[in-house]
């Protein structure tokens, strides 16, 4: 372990430092008192010490090797003309040894046991092993509860944002009690988005008003149109009135999915008029009228429907809802393509033809009011906004996939996709 080495290591540049001063203590006693003084002050220290365990060593030889004083038997295999140090592994603990030379050719060797140090090591280990690791271990565990809460809570937040995308207006952040930074932070995002939904139905009521209060005129305007046609005898005055019922009936149109969508949107869920209803079979009646379209625009128009798929809600709205996707399909598949309709367990729909599709960068907004993209089918931007809308008030995503080629449009339940 890192730590114990460090420590270690630690212990012995301590040990050598006191075992430094010991020589240097012992070299001033030998140039005070000589050779006979040397000795008897390491006789009086190694008496002091234990015998079988002792925490100091000596060891003093004179110029021929031979011992004179102290308690190790032979000199250890260490240079001291060079004061070098070493670990001496005799009989009893280990030490930390360092020899030099003297004057008139004696040699010292002091040295310090390295037991208590090993002790203190051993102790450490321990503490580390019994206590630091199941201290680190049940931290970890601990992050790693905390981080999984965070993030389930992170992914409540983005499931919202989410939902509100697809068309739930009501979609909001469960509160709990705690007072920390997410649940701070799950009210800020409630309180944005009830402002976002409030600037939206203000943003709508004032295109609502506009398409109510202009759709009568223009109808008006539409039949003294009609009454000037009649008594028309120029040709191009005939003409110039035609074309412009043309316009009006594109802006009346216009209005009437305006005020489509304003309808749909009255209430953010299906209400009492919901009913159960079949699906299949909704969806078998309309193909039979799109049939005969499909064939004089030479479209290969096929259905796939499982029987009997039941689901609650308005049966106007889903017709709507089918009815847009199928236009769209036909409208922007050029001729000979594949158009296909789908209805499944779920329930869902799916509308997919093999046409230019829809390019990656416009799929984020094709859902929204006004928005057209590609080349234009003559359309207000609008259709897709109101499947949107239905799906939403029954509770299912509207999404578009890439059918390469081609486009595709599933209408599910929410991330079943
Ligand atoms: P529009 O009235 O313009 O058709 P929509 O809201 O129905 O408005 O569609 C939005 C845009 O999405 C269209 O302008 C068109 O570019 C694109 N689009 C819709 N359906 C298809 C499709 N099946 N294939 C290719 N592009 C499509």
């Amino acid at each position: 372990m890192a730590a114990t080495t460090t420590i270690e290591q630690q212990q012995r540049d301590d040990l050598l430092r006191t075992i430094d001063a010991d020589i240097a203590g012992l070299t001033d006693v030998m140039v005070q008192g000589g050779v006979a003084e040397l000795r008897r002050r390491i006789i009086d220290r190694t008496q002091l010490d234990s015998a079988t365990a002792p925490s100091a060593a000596y060891f003093l030889s004179d110029n021929t090797g031979r011992r004179i004083a102290g308690n190790i038997a032979r000199m250890p295999a260490i240079d001291a003309d060079h004061s070098q140090s070493s670990i001496l592994h005799a009989d009893g603990d280990p030490m930390i040894v360092r020899a030099t030379r003297l004057r008139g050719g004696l040699t010292l060797v002091v040295g310090r046991s390295l037991a208590s140090s090993a002790r203190l090591i051993e102790r450490l280990q321990t503490v580390i092993f019994f206590v630091a690791v199941p201290a680190i271990l049940a931290s970890m565990a601990a992050a790693a509860v905390v981080a999984a809460r965070f993030g389930d809570r992170i992914t409540v937040l983005n499931n919202v944002f989410t939902r509100f995308d697809h068309g739930e207006r009501l979609a909001r952040v469960g509160l709990n009690r705690s007072r920390d930074d997410l649940t701070a932070l799950a009210g800020n995002v409630n309180s944005h988005l009830d402002r976002i939904d409030e600037l939206l139905v203000a943003q709508r009521e004032i295109s609502d008003n506009i398409a109510h209060e202009l759709r009568t005129p223009l109808v008006h305007l539409d039949t003294r149109l009609i009454r000037a046609l009649e008594l028309s005898v120029d040709n191009r005055m005939t003409s110039e009135l035609e074309h412009a019922r043309q316009d009006i009936r594109s802006i009346v149109s216009l209005f009437d999915s305006l005020l489509d969508i304003a309808l749909a949107e009255a209430t953010s869920n299906i209400d009492e008029k919901a009913q159960f209803f079949d699906l299949s079979e909704l969806a078998a009646n309309l193909a039979e009228l799109y049939a005969a379209s499909a064939e004089e625009a030479s479209l290969d128009f096929s259905t796939r429907i499982a029987p009997g798929i039941m689901m609650r809600g308005e049966p106007m709205g889903i017709t709507r809802l089918i009815a847009n996707l199928l236009d769209n399909a036909f409208k922007y598949a050029p001729y000979g393509s594949r158009v296909r309709m789908t209805i499944s367990e779920g329930p869902r729909i799916m509308v997919e033809d093999n046409g230019p599709g829809i390019a990656k960068s416009d799929r984020d907004r094709i859902f929204s009011r006004f928005q057209r993209v590609g080349e234009s089918g003559g359309g207000h931007g609008l259709g897709l906004a109101l499947v949107r809308i239905i799906a939403a008030r029954h509770g299912l995503w509207s999404v578009y996939e890439d059918a390469e080629p081609g486009a595709r449009f599933v209408i599910c339940i929410a991330g079943e996709a």
